[in-house]
């Protein structure tokens, strides 16, 4: 059965690459009918914060990748520990008295003649027992090489002499980072694992421990790094790079989702994916071995085809959150049926927030764009503005179409064309030139406002 997982260090938010290397482990593992588990590696606790880790919760939470398990690697310190025991009882691990002083000299004794850095191994055969000051190192193969065939890069090897015997136990008595993430890796079950290819120099030495303790080797697929439009590893520069940020600004987590497993894997050139295709048709085989460029059109292109399909209610509730931002206190009935008109061209929730806010202010303390003012509401226009407000005072139902009835037979009366009163009405009551379609704004606005409105402008 598939075990796949996602480990990420709590050290700050949850990033873009972090949280598409979830997506596709996540996939995995529901393609497969498989296990899922999120481990929170918070082993370094000098960098570790439960924030942190509590904001790596909610993003998997907000993009719906659900898991199966949830483990600290912290608290799992004294199992790691055991199988160290069982390294160095086995032959193949042991312990090694020299001091952080003396490894360094050696280091730099090798460098000076040209080698590569390393341990010279005095205590290797030493048969040193345990004691104050010393750590635990692996016995390393010393020829040959380790390799393995990455899901995704295809047959990767590293010769052994380029290997340390790396410490796995600090003389402090902490494991190290590798042993912990193998030690869990195989008491989890794990057999398939999708990372970052920041960790491909860690493959081999987690191999190394894989074969010390005689256990069965996962699959490994290291995917490369999400670059920005500079193509260099994407970072801050680059704009935003946290999953909650984007969740801020107004994404919706299915456009992410969506945007996200794009990046890095495709099937021909379908773009858009439903959960349940995503589920159906992901596997190893389509992961793409070059770098793909972060582009914010495309995402917002995504989230753009996401709101248009949602439904109204949902998109309302999501919006309540931007209103309540900007101090306004929105009924989410009325904000469902404002949303239709915003659907067809909204980029994220946080513009059709902004494009909506006419809608919600007090008529006092609605803006009106200056230039578009002077333009339309003069005293050539005021008159129909003024006799259009009576009209609408008057019309018995405030629908859109008895609005449209109205309007068209003001026009036809007086000869205008609609184009000389639809704008100066736009501006009259929502403050500036572009608005969704005029009868339904004014519908929705209501009588009252309408009404207030108009009268303001004429002032
Ligand atoms: N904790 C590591 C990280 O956040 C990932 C370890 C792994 O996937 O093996 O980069």
């Amino acid at each position: 059965r598939m075990v796949t997982r996602f480990a990420p260090s709590p050290t700050g938010y949850l990033h873009v690459g972090g949280a598409r290397t979830a997506i596709f482990n996540w996939l995995l593992a529901r393609h497969n009918q498989g296990r899922f588990i999120l481990r929170i590696e918070d082993t370094d606790r000098e960098r570790s914060t439960p924030e942190a880790t509590q904001a790596i919760l909610d993003g998997m939470s907000w993009l719906g990748l659900d898991w199966d398990e949830l483990h600290y690697q912290s608290q799992r310190a004294e199992l790691h520990n055991e199988y160290i025991d069982r390294m160095v009882a086995s032959g193949h691990a042991y312990w090694c008295s020299c001091t952080p002083q003396q490894v360094d000299a050696m280091r730099e004794k090798a460098t000076a003649e040209g080698r590569k850095p390393k341990y010279d191994l005095t205590c290797r055969e030493r048969g040193l027992g345990p004691g104050p000051g010393r750590c635990v190192r692996l016995k390393a193969p010393l020829v040959g090489s380790t390799g393995w065939t990455d899901l995704v890069k295809g047959h990767i090897a590293f010769p052994n002499e380029e290997l340390d015997d790396l410490v796995l136990r600090r003389s402090d008595g902490s494991p190290i980072y590798n042993v912990a993430v193998v030690v869990d890796d195989i008491t989890m079950g794990v057999t398939t694992i999708i990372r970052g290819d920041d960790h491909v120099s860690n493959t081999p030495k987690q191999i190394l421990i894989y074969q010390a303790l005689g256990a069965e080797m996962p699959e490994f697929g290291h995917v490369p790094m999400i670059l920005g439009p500079d193509k260099k590893k994407l970072s801050k520069r680059h704009g935003a790079t946290s999953v909650v940020q984007y969740q801020d600004e107004g994404y919706l987590p299915e456009a992410m989702v969506n945007y996200l497993l794009r990046l890095g894997w495709s099937l021909g050139d379908k773009e858009i994916f439903s959960r349940q295709e995503m589920v159906e048709l992901f596997t190893t085989a389509n992961l793409g071995s070059s770098p793909a460029v972060f582009d914010q059109k495309k995402l917002n292109a995504l989230n753009a085809h996401y709101i248009k399909e949602s439904v109204p209610e949902r998109l309302a509730g999501l919006l309540l959150p931007f209103f309540a931002a900007k101090n306004l206190a929105a009924d989410a009935a009325y904000v469902a049926r404002i949303v239709p008109m915003f659907q067809p061209r909204a980029q994220t929730l946080k513009e059709m927030a902004d494009k909506a806010e006419f809608f919600l202010l007090d008529d006092a303390a609605l803006e009106y764009d200056q230039a578009a003012v002077q333009k339309f509401i003069t005293e050539g226009t005021k008159p129909h503005l003024a006799a259009i407000r009576e009209g609408l005072a008057g019309l018995p139902d405030f629908s859109e179409s008895a609005v449209e009835g109205l309007l068209n037979a003001y026009v036809a009366e007086k000869g205008v064309s609609f184009k000389d009163i639809a704008q100066p009405l736009r501006v009259a009551l929502t403050g500036k030139t572009a608005s969704p379609g005029l009868h339904e704004t004014i519908a929705a606005l209501g009588r009252d406002k309408v009404l207030n409105r108009l009268e303001q402008a004429l002032k």
